[in-house]
């Protein structure tokens, strides 16, 4: 086994002046980069000058580095317990030089490419003070053994395999599900990509209230609501790298003032990337919910979306099936995508149904409109099939998060990787 080692580094020349404020100083490339060639490798170069260091990006309290150990196909990729241990290596030197400028709970993210640019090994690290060493997906965080998100009992994440199939829809009906049963409601928008909420809640009109840098979330249709729809310009495309992504998702979480709320939904951009692996490090989750429609492309990607909160410890509390069915002018349901194709994705991936929504007028006028009440009231509604579905989901969804709740009770993730 290769053996890495870190130089004594001197970081007098980088250590900036913090007299004059308590915030800590923005880390900078420079800071990483000087980090990293303290790191030698076992042929006595150091990182830096080996040329494996492929990317350096830093945003606020988050990093990313970007590693190739080959720079071609030929040289053989070092086995995993090398790039992990060379990547504890990195960390510690990582996270040692951004002490220096004040920063004791940097996270940082560490790829490890192939010569092609493919991640052979993420590592993903936040030592954010808590009494854990690590943080850990899935994990609590000290603010709130239950969740961590103060006044928070549960937090249910909703996901997709991919845009346009109603995940936004699943979960704003949720929380607002969820609130006609008397429960105190959160929504948060975490689809930062593309956030819908300000349309879905009708929050056009609306200003964001942030008091001291804590927002306040907007009190509508008797749910609290949070969106980066109304932090910045929505006619503009928001492009967040990686460090970016967990940045503002960070903030998005741990800076709004919800009180006490039972449930928590958080609507996850569509995918398999940034985002879920921040909200899995910074709290504990009840769980996911996956919405997918009939079809079976659809299901290879929802397939995938169980897979990605697997890997990252977060249960799969079931599948919702989103479009089931459509219901014509004339009452009758038409199968148009092909009914029961999500809910025989669950049975073989043996987990729970949550329910099927049908495709209705009423509930993508109500969604355009900002009107999301409208669909638990058969009036509104279009007749009572929608009113119902959306009450059977919101009952099968309650259940298993209560029996999910139940189980970690007894059991704790304890991964330090993913
Ligand atoms: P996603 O969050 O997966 O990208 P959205 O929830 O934004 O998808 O839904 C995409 C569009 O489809 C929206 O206009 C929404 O109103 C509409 N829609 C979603 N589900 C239904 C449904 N069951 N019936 C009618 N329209 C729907």
């Amino acid at each position: 086994m290769p053996v890495f080692s870190a130089k004594n580094p001197d970081h007098s020349d980088l250590r900036l002046d913090t007299t004059l404020t308590d915030q800590p100083m923005p880390i900078q490339k420079d800071h990483i980069r000087e980090a990293l060639s303290t790191v030698l490798l076992p042929t006595g170069e150091d990182l830096v000058s080996a040329d494996a260091v492929l990317n350096i990006a830093v945003c606020d309290e988050h990093a990313s580095v970007r590693i190739s150990m080959t720079n071609d196909a030929h040289t053989p990729q070092p086995p995993k317990e090398t790039l992990t241990k060379l990547g504890a290596v990195i960390d510690s030197a990582v996270r040692a030089q951004a002490k220096e400028v004040g920063i004791d709970n940097l996270t940082l993210i560490i790829d490890f490419v192939d010569h092609a640019g493919q991640v052979l090994m993420k590592l993903n690290s936040n030592h954010k003070a808590a009494p854990e060493q690590t943080k850990t997906p899935g994990a609590p965080n000290a603010q709130n053994a239950a969740t961590g998100v103060p006044g928070v009992k549960h937090i249910i994440a909703v996901g997709a395999g991919k845009g346009g199939v109603g995940k936004s829809t699943v979960a704003v009906n949720l929380a607002i599900g969820l609130a006609r049963k008397g429960h105190s409601v959160g929504i948060l928008d975490g689809d930062i990509y593309g956030p819908s909420l300000p349309t879905m809640l009708g929050l056009a009109n609306l200003d964001q209230v942030v008091i001291e840098s804590n927002m306040m979330p907007f009190l509508v249709h008797d749910i609290k609501a949070i969106t980066m729809g109304k932090l910045v310009e929505t006619d503009k495309p928001l492009i967040w790298r990686g460090p970016m992504a967990h940045g503002a998702f960070h903030q998005l979480i741990e800076r709004t003032q919800w009180g006490e709320l039972d449930y928590l939904i958080i609507d996850l951009p569509p995918g398999t990337g940034d985002v879920p692996l921040t909200l899995a490090q910074t709290v504990q989750l009840a769980g996911a919910v996956v919405v997918c429609t009939p079809q079976r492309v659809a299901q290879d990607d929802a397939v995938r979306a169980v897979n990605m909160f697997k890997s990252l410890g977060v249960e799969t509390l079931g599948v919702v099936e989103n479009m089931s069915y459509f219901i014509g002018d004339d009452g009758k349901e038409y199968d148009i995508f092909g009914r029961g194709g999500a809910q025989h994705m669950a049975q073989r991936l043996n987990l729970p149904f949550l329910g099927a929504i049908p495709i209705t007028m009423a509930l993508r006028e109500n969604s355009d409109n900002g009107t999301p009440s409208n669909n638990f009231d058969s009036a509104t509604a279009g007749g009572d099939q929608l009113p119902a579905a959306l009450e059977a989901m919101t009952n099968q969804i309650i259940a298993q998060v209560t029996l999910a709740t139940m189980q970690q009770g007894q059991t704790k993730p304890t991964l330090t990787i993913s």
